[in-house]
C-alpha cells in the first residue's frame, strides 16, 4: 500500500492509498481516482512534502528556517565533576561522624565483627567500638539484628 498526496484540476488537495503505483495509474485512467471536494476526476500526483512526521507538514508560507539553521557543533567534551556546596557540606558532615566516632570509640580492628556479637549477647561488656568487618560479618551482624553503622570512606581517604 502507498499514500498519494493528490489534488484536482481546482487544487483540492487529497490523499488516497492504492495497492500500488499501477494500480493507481490504472484507477485514475479509468475514472476512478475522483476528488472527493468536487468530484472531478481530472485528479495528479501533488507534490509530496518530505515527511516530518504527523502534523508536522511544513505550510507553504512558512520559511524553512529549521532546515536552514545549521546544528553548532558541540564542543569536545571531557569528563569533569564539580563539587557543589552542598556536596562539601556532605564531605565535612561525614569527615566529623568519623572524626567523632574515632574519638568515641575503641578501634578493634579486624576483632570488630566478633567483638559486636559478643556485646550484642552480653558475653562483653558493651561499649562503642569501631573496626573493619567485611561484607559477609556485616550482613551476618544486620541479619542478626546487631546495629552497626557503616562509616562512609571519602575518596581520597583510601590507603
Ligand atoms: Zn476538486
Amino acid at each position: 500500500m502507498i499514500l498519494y498526496r493528490l489534488a484536482c484540476a481546482r487544487e483540492h488537495a487529497f490523499e488516497s492509498w492504492f495497492r500500488d503505483s499501477a494500480a493507481y495509474d490504472g484507477q485514475r485512467a479509468a475514472g476512478l481516482v475522483t476528488c472527493p471536494v468536487c468530484g472531478s476526476p481530472d485528479v495528479d500526483k501533488a507534490l509530496m512534502a518530505p515527511a516530518l512526521g504527523r502534523g508536522a507538514r511544513r505550510q507553504e508560507t512558512e520559511p524553512a528556517a529549521a532546515e536552514a539553521a545549521p546544528v553548532p557543533a558541540a564542543p569536545a567534551s571531557r569528563p569533569v565533576a564539580l563539587m557543589s556546596e552542598k556536596e562539601q557540606q556532605l564531605r565535612a558532615m561525614i569527615r566529623a561522624v568519623r572524626a567523632h566516632v574515632e574519638a568515641n570509640s575503641d578501634y578493634v580492628g579486624e576483632d570488630f565483627a566478633t567483638l559486636a556479637r559478643r556485646m550484642h549477647e552480653g558475653e562483653e561488656e558493651a561499649r562503642a567500638i569501631h573496626g573493619e568487618a567485611n561484607a559477609d560479618e556485616v550482613r551476618a551482624l544486620i541479619e542478626d539484628e546487631i546495629e552497626i553503622l557503616p562509616l562512609p570512606v571519602l575518596p581520597d581517604e583510601r590507603n
